[in-house]
């Protein structure tokens, strides 16, 4: 991945992550534009502020239904039905558990085993009644609350591909912090996304994914979380349980069309373990995934969306 003096690169920091937009011209209006575009669609979901689109239906918790513009109400659409899965670990009504495990923010704690059995019963996503004709969304208990954080960031990343389209951009890539998404083939022939080496600094990769025109998004353990007792707990957490998922996983990346796939699926398969997904995904052709397990192994779907190079040998790769 050397530098390519035919690419500009953008940078900012929103919704709490590093952001890059790749352009093939120098273009400071269309990247603004982006940017604010980004800013818009975080100022809709973000559940880190006191006021949102979500902000007002999780207030409304338990009183009211509230009705939402169209967009919002299909991504709470998706996300519920998602979450409705038998034996999902994909869950958007984990706010309550998030709020309170505050994993990745100032003032985390291991909350205590009956306050999760509490919180854990404001958690059914078939509570969250959705009415097509008023287009509204109500919580039916007080205390509910909905967090997109594991479906949002795909979601955005889907918008800014369709805008720069709408731009006449034929070649970008832009990163929302682990969500890829990208136009066109790069400047080598194929957009290179690194995969990262685990628990290492950031620039340490111990795989390059190529894609063209797809998206890339990883979820991985080592990127927020806080150790306690030797135990680490990370961000993503079981709903069944409370607690972080517990498997042989450190990271699942997925390669897919759309980036909003892609996060979604992070999510499930995360919960699912290696072995599962891999049966599972036999049955979906445009979703791939990258596995990176906890015993140093990198295990891959098909590739038919991606082209794999490992730069670690420590690492086994199993196909
Ligand atoms: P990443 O943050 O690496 O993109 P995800 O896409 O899985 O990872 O999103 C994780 C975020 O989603 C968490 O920070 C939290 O806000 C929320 N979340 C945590 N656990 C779950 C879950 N089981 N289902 C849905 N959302 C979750
Ligand atoms: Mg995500
Ligand atoms: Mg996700």
């Amino acid at each position: 991945m050397t530098p390519d003096s035919r690419i500009y690169a953008y940078s900012a920091v929103l919704m709490g992550s590093p952001i890059l937009l790749k352009l093939f011209e120098h273009n400071e209006s269309l990247a603004s534009g982006v940017f604010r575009l980004i800013k818009l669609q975080e100022s809709t979901f973000t559940v880190n502020r006191p006021h949102s689109d979500i902000m007002a239906i999780n207030h409304a918790a338990g009183r009211d239904p509230v009705t939402v513009s169209e967009p919002v109400f299909e991504l709470i659409r998706r996300a519920k039905a998602i979450s409705c899965l038998p034996d999902s670990s994909f869950n958007f009504t984990i706010g309550p558990l998030v709020k309170r495990w505050k994993i990745g923010f100032s003032g985390h704690s291991i909350p205590a085993a009956q306050d999760l059995q509490t919180l854990l019963s404001l958690t059914n996503p078939e509570d969250v009644i959705l009415d097509e004709h008023t287009r509204s969304v109500f919580l039916q208990q007080a205390g509910m609350e909905i967090d997109l954080g594991a479906i949002a960031k795909g979601y955005i990343a889907d918008v800014v591909r369709d805008y720069l389209r709408d731009q006449q951009v034929e070649n970008a890539l832009i990163n929302l912090g682990g969500n890829v998404q990208t136009l066109g083939a790069g400047a080598e022939g194929a957009w290179a996304i690194g995969l990262k080496k685990p628990f290492a600094s950031p620039d340490e990769l111990i795989g390059v994914i190529n894609v063209t025109g797809k998206s890339v998004v990883t979820s991985g353990i080592y990127e927020r979380y806080f150790e306690l007792d030797g135990h680490r707990y990370h961000h993503i957490l079981d709903p069944k349980t409370g607690y972080p998922l517990d498997n042989e996983l450190l990271s699942v990346t997925i390669i897919s069309e759309d980036s909003i796939d892609g996060d979604i699926w992070t999510t499930l398969l995360y919960g699912m373990g290696v072995e599962k997904s891999l049966e599972y995904l036999k049955q979906i052709p445009h979703i791939e995934a990258v596995f990176v397990t906890h015993d140093g192994q990198i295990i891959l779907s098909s590739q038919r969306q991606f082209a794999f190079t490992p730069l670690d040998d420590s690492y086994r790769i199993t196909t």
